[in-house]
């Protein structure tokens, strides 16, 4: 009876089509195929996906945040009538579903991959939609694209992650710039997830012992294209209510929480992927939260009989581990009570005493003093580990060394692989139209080949021109709609949400800042000078207007510092009607900010940028980069393709703010305004345009998805398959 590429039996396939057919049965019999569509999120990459739904009932649409489920469920009766009676778009719908069900059917990457024994993606995170909040930055979006691009490229992959009941929080600044946080609850049945039931109905569930307890966990699908990802749920009537608190926030902020819910990334997902009869064949750790894996993957194979040496071999042979971050808050440390009293019994189910377990997490094992790291777990336990960007590759190896004493920096086994953005996820469609026209109508599939990009040189100044001035159209007035909204919720003066009004033009070059406010990402050198801001902004001939965002983690609070010593400024001349702070940060906040920017500006304190990745999304839509020599910006930068401030490293961090601080005031005044500005008779800026060209053709091929999961596939995961 088995067929080896056959799906496994309970990988929950079944349960999303139970859930979607419910779904049909409550919807007039032709909106049926719209339930199928929704159901996968694959629709969310493709031209016509979202329009299917929008149409229905665009208020409401936006409203619940694109969320397809919900739109089916909540839209009033004689809404759905009109729906089912409008041809054009049952068409439509017929169309996406068809491109869905073909993209599906599609025969898989060969190689060692197979739907038994598939790569499995372990993250703490994932970015997929905006309409599933279980993200918070730049680790949850390229987790979500690299699903996204597993699944175009037909590579048997699976996500495994948490489903977190509360998602990440939700942001909200207050007239001061200090931010409050407040959570919604994420209700499984309002999104496109299935709970994975056994053959007779029962939720297929695993036990994890943790705090001297069996907590129970659960397990929902949700598709993404070809690609399942599966999100652990502590939430069962049998656990104690701590234990159900495990996968209440992304990131929660109790710290034995935090790390049961690390146990339960690394233990629980072998366990869960276990009883659905699944074996991967590669275990990739996207950052050190689901160290414990290669562990677990051990003491199953000692609990079949193996020995120690050939259990531990083989839980490191199937691993590879991707470090993201060399900030300290990324590499978190627990002493040895936290450890004891969370993890209890399975340091000796695997085989080891507690100290030498310790010794696992540690960069010095014999230094009881150092606390257990899951980086260095996460290393010792992988056949393969790499950084995010060239750079941060050396620096993970110069970090890392100590672990590899007897080999010379450059030589620890820790290489690279440089992130890279799904492109049909982020280019706006007005950009992908244009491209359409002029690379060719496959080139999505040729995205990682630098010729493919050539054919950006023969687009027209006007064409150009027209496209970036539409995307900034619909982005400034989408500012500006937030703004007033913003600024009244906040209290702000009636001349305050006034200014909002007459501001954020279409026509003004437009500068974004958005990121996790992080303090090494100093969005503080934006005022630190503050008569050059007022100078710069004061320009009436050459106007400027700034849009940022950014949430700061709940407790972090030299983050959000740093947001409020910005609104410090708020009064100060011509920052009301050219200077917005969006709420909010989100994947939607970001899609408008990343198409519709001139200038996407990063501020990193070199070398703490592993790589980032939004002014790569900027990149896609022809917006231009201005950023410190850092992550994947030393790497692509070349001259002509946008502007760079120094990356080098410099301990005096007051002496390098204000050197970098004046260095990016003299770029914006001196080349990025006068470039912006300087017009043909036409009124198009030329140079610019060269820019832009320029930073397509250069930044488009290498810093795609598509090169980044050859990357992963040809050196890292071996699959006996190269692409
Ligand atoms: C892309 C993205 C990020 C990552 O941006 P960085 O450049 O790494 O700071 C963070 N948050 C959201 C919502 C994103 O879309």
């Amino acid at each position: 009876m088995t067929e080896t590429l056959a799906a496994p039996a309970l990988d929950g396939a079944s349960d999303l089509r139970v859930a979607m057919q419910d779904l049909a049965e409550r919807l007039p019999e032709p909106l049926a195929p719209l339930a199928e569509i929704a159901y996968n999120y694959r629709w969310s990459w493709m031209p016509e996906g979202q329009g299917v739904f929008a149409a229905i009932d665009p208020e409401r649409w936006e409203w619940i945040n694109h969320n397809p489920i919900r739109l089916l469920q909540e839209t009033s009766t004689a809404a759905l009538r009109r729906a089912a009676a409008n041809e054009p778009l049952l068409h439509r719908a017929q169309r996406v579903l068809e491109g869905i069900r073909a993209d599906l059917a599609r025969p898989a990457l060969a190689g060692r991959a197979t739907p038994h024994n598939p790569v499995a993606f372990l993250c703490a995170e994932f970015a997929v939609h905006r309409s599933l909040p279980i993200y918070a930055g730049g680790l949850g979006a390229l987790a979500g694209d690299i699903l996204k691009e597993a699944s175009d490229l037909g590579l048997c992959m699976i996500g495994v992650g948490l489903f977190y009941r509360q998602g990440y929080f939700q942001q909200r600044m207050d007239r001061s710039g200090y931010q409050h946080e407040y959570w919604f609850p994420l209700d499984p049945d309002r999104v496109p997830a299935a709970l994975v039931t056994n053959s007779s109905g029962e939720p297929v569930v695993v036990e994890v012992p943790l705090r001297g307890r069996g907590v129970l966990v659960q397990i929902w699908r949700i598709d993404v294209g070809r690609v399942p990802l599966y999100l652990l749920d502590a939430h069962r009537p049998e656990n104690d209510p701590i234990d159900s608190w495990i996968t209440s926030r992304l990131y929660v902020t109790d710290r034995p929480t935090r790390l049961a819910q690390y146990a339960l990334l690394g233990i629980g997902s072998m366990r869960a992927l276990e009883a659905m009869g699944i074996d991967p064949c590669v275990v990739h750790l996207n950052e050190g939260h689901a160290a414990l894996a290669p562990l677990e993957i051990a003491r199953r194979r000692m609990a079949q009989g193996a020995d120690k040496q050939a259990a531990y071999a083989d839980g490191r042979e199937r691993t590879v581990f991707t470090t993201h971050t060399p900030v300290g808050a990324g590499n978190e440390g627990y002493d040895t009570s936290e450890i004891g009293a969370v993890l209890d019994d399975f340091p000796r189910e695997i085989g080891l005493d507690f100290e030498q377990f310790l010794q696992l997490g540690r960069t010095h094992p014999d230094n009881p003093h150092e606390p257990f790291v899951m980086t260095p777990l996460g290393i010792k336990m992988s056949r393969a580990a790499n950084g995010v960007s060239r750079r941060h590759g050396e620096v993970a190896r110069q970090m890392w060394q100590p672990l590899f004493p007897e080999r010379p920096v450059d030589t620890v086994p820790v290489g690279y692989v440089t992130n890279g953005v799904h492109v049909p996820t982020w280019i706006s469609p007005r950009m992908r139209g244009l491209l359409d026209r002029y690379l060719g109508d496959d080139w999505l599939l040729q995205a990682a080949d630098p010729e493919t990009w050539k054919g950006v040189d023969d687009i027209p100044d006007e064409e150009l021109w027209s496209v970036r001035n539409e995307l900034r159209a619909d982005f400034t007035s989408y500012a500006r709609d937030r703004t007033i909204a913003n600024r009244l919720a906040r209290g702000d003066p009636d001349w305050y949400v006034e200014a909002a009004e007459r501001g954020f033009r279409p026509d003004r070059l437009t500068i974004g800042f958005a990121r996790r406010l992080a303090g090494y990402k100093r969005i503080y050198l934006l005022t630190l000078d503050p008569s050059r801001i007022t100078t710069l902004l004061g320009n009436d001939s050459q106007p400027v207007q700034i849009v940022l965002a950014g949430k700061a983690h709940p407790n972090d609070e030299e983050g959000k510092r740093s947001a409020q010593g910005l609104f410090a400024f708020k009064d100060a001349p011509h920052v009301a009607d050219r200077v917005t702070f969006l709420d909010n940060y989100s994947l939607a906040t970001a899609g408008h900010m990343v198409s519709g920017c001139d200038v996407w500006v990063n501020l990193p304190r070199p070398p703490l940028e592993a790589s980032g990745t939004s002014g790569m999304k900027a990149a896609v839509n022809g917006g231009l980069n201005l950023s410190v020599l850092d992550g994947w910006w030393a790497e692509a930068y070349d001259g002509s393709n946008g502007w760079a401030l120094p990356g080098d490293v410099a301990y005096d961090h007051a002496v390098q703010d204000g050197r970098d601080a004046a260095a990016l005031y003299d770029l914006v005044e001196h080349e990025v305004m006068p470039l912006f500005y300087q017009r043909d008779e036409r009124g198009i800026p030329t140079a610019w345009l060269q820019r832009v060209r320029a930073s397509l053709r250069t930044n488009g091929p290498r810093f795609s998805a598509t090169r980044m999961m050859r990357n992963y596939i040809d050196n890292v995961y071996q699959l006996g398959v190269t692409i």
